[in-house]
């Protein structure tokens, strides 16, 4: 059977991701993100009324007509998570495949939520929930499973199409997480089994966000025991304490939300993202936040909030907000600018339980938003956070885990994919024979 791999987005930057495997005439997608960066750069642009090809000119969404070189009918478009990054071009280039979703619960739910945000285009494509742990037959011949990975958001997998060839394991993104906050560890056991059955693993796509770290990235409660130490740290505080982090990261609001109450504040969830994604894990019982949590995500809402939280006031409460990459428009950015009824005093305190992504956007943005707070005399507790992706020593127990034939780094740009070539290199492959450095719109042919 032939195997082709399209590397279709995501190969040149962090965000918009998409690869296609071809195996005899049947193709699977997995991902189909967006590139928030792009978009951001942008004063108000607004993506749900937006075509698809301007979306691609401006390098917000994969450039996907490569996949006309690919010989086969796409059978499933296979989102890995729910970060926008993965889902965020579902929306705007789905339609054009006669394919169903298959997604794990909580993912497909924020699939459905972007496809009801969504102006331009009607998806009509089915949506098919898939545990983690569970297989279905693809195509001629071939199976597509969910393997359970822990990743900074819930429900995450990693999907392996079996071929008559050998295993095709798309390895984006994860941690190697035996301790996490919500839900299972990840299967390792699982991966050793793939590894080893039938014709073992034809090819790993990996994640590369973090190759150029050394040792190992720690435990969601590694995160969580940081987050407590902080909050106890403030428990005699009499002024505000505010904490902001991704807004999808639901095991780290939990832990906000938690200790917040230990520490006698109650905890409020604002920011429409924030209600959202915490809002949607709620709703499918995934997640089991106190029953007075109180979340919201219209400004409406969110001021009369702040009106409430300086009456009865501040030190009452710890607001969990949206803004931790300073964006312009998100919660924390706008009390930083004095924009809300939520008055900052000298010595307040701003946790970001976020790490900034390196990136030139998010660094400006975010070292504004901090200067901001500053000039009203906050005081900033920064990086209070753990990564959600493999350093260099989980890549090495992938590798070994897996063994694959060829592998296919992935989830960078060609400099950052460097440090795990390197890697990879060590441990016998060779660039241009089974470890390949692509672009986006490349194809792979393996088989
Ligand atoms: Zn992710």
């Amino acid at each position: 059977m032939e195997i082709e791999i399209a590397t279709i987005g995501g190969y040149e930057e962090v965000g918009r991701q998409m690869t296609a495997v071809r195996a005899g005439d049947d193709i699977v997608v997995f991902d189909m993100g967006l590139n928030l960066s792009k978009v951001l750069i942008h004063d108000n642009v607004q993506t749900e009324g937006m075509h698809s090809l301007d979306l691609i000119d401006m390098g917000a969404i994969p450039d996907d007509r490569v996949m006309a070189d690919l010989d086969g009918e796409v059978k499933a478009i296979v989102p890995t998570h729910g970060h926008l990054d993965h889902i965020g071009a579902i929306t705007k280039l789905g339609h054009r495949y006669d394919a169903p979703i298959v997604a794990s619960p909580f993912t497909l739910e924020l699939v459905r939520e972007e496809i009801e945000d969504e102006d331009k285009f009607d998806l009509q494509n089915d949506l098919v929930a898939m545990d983690a742990g569970d297989s279905m037959e693809i195509g001629n011949g071939l199976e597509l499973e969910f393997v359970n990975v822990t990743h900074s958001i819930i429900d995450a997998i990693n999907p392996v199409l079996h071929t008559p060839e050998g295993a095709i394991v798309y390895g984006l993104d994860k941690r190697l997480d035996h301790t996490p906050v919500i839900g299972d560890p990840i299967d390792m056991k699982r991966f050793r089994e793939i590894g080893r059955e039938g014709e073992g693993v034809l090819c790993y796509i990996e994640d590369c966000t973090n190759a150029g770290r050394k040792g190992r990235t720690p435990s969601e409660q590694v995160a969580r025991k940081e987050v407590r130490d902080v909050l106890y740290s403030m428990e005699d505080y009499k002024g505000g304490i505010v904490a902001t982090t991704f807004s999808s990261q639901i095991a780290r609001v939990t832990s906000l939300v938690e200790y917040a109450k230990e520490i006698g504040r109650e905890p409020i969830l604002l920011g429409r993202s924030m209600e959202q994604y915490s809002g949607t894990a709620q709703r499918l019982g995934i997640v089991d936040f106190p029953e007075d949590l109180k979340m919201y995500g219209y400004r409406h809402d969110i001021n009369n909030t702040f009106e409430r939280v300086m009456n009865e006031g501040k030190e009452n409460f710890l607001p969990i907000v949206t803004g931790h990459q300073g964006e312009p428009r998100a919660m924390l950015t706008r009390m930083g600018r004095g924009e809300t009824p939520y008055q900052l005093d000298e010595g307040d305190k701003v946790i970001f339980s976020a790490r900034v992504i390196p990136e030139p956007t998010n660094v400006g943005q975010r070292y504004q938003s901090e200067q901001l707070l500053g000039m009203q005399g906050a005081r900033i507790y920064d990086d209070v956070h753990v990564s959600g992706h493999l350093s260099q020593e989980g890549h090495y127990t992938m590798l070994d885990t897996l063994q694959p034939q060829h592998i296919v780094p992935a989830h960078q740009n060609l400099s950052a994919r460097a440090s795990y070539v390197d890697l990879a290199s060590s441990q016998g492959y060779r660039l241009g024979r089974d470890l390949h450095a692509t672009s986006n719109g490349d194809t792979i042919q393996l088989v």
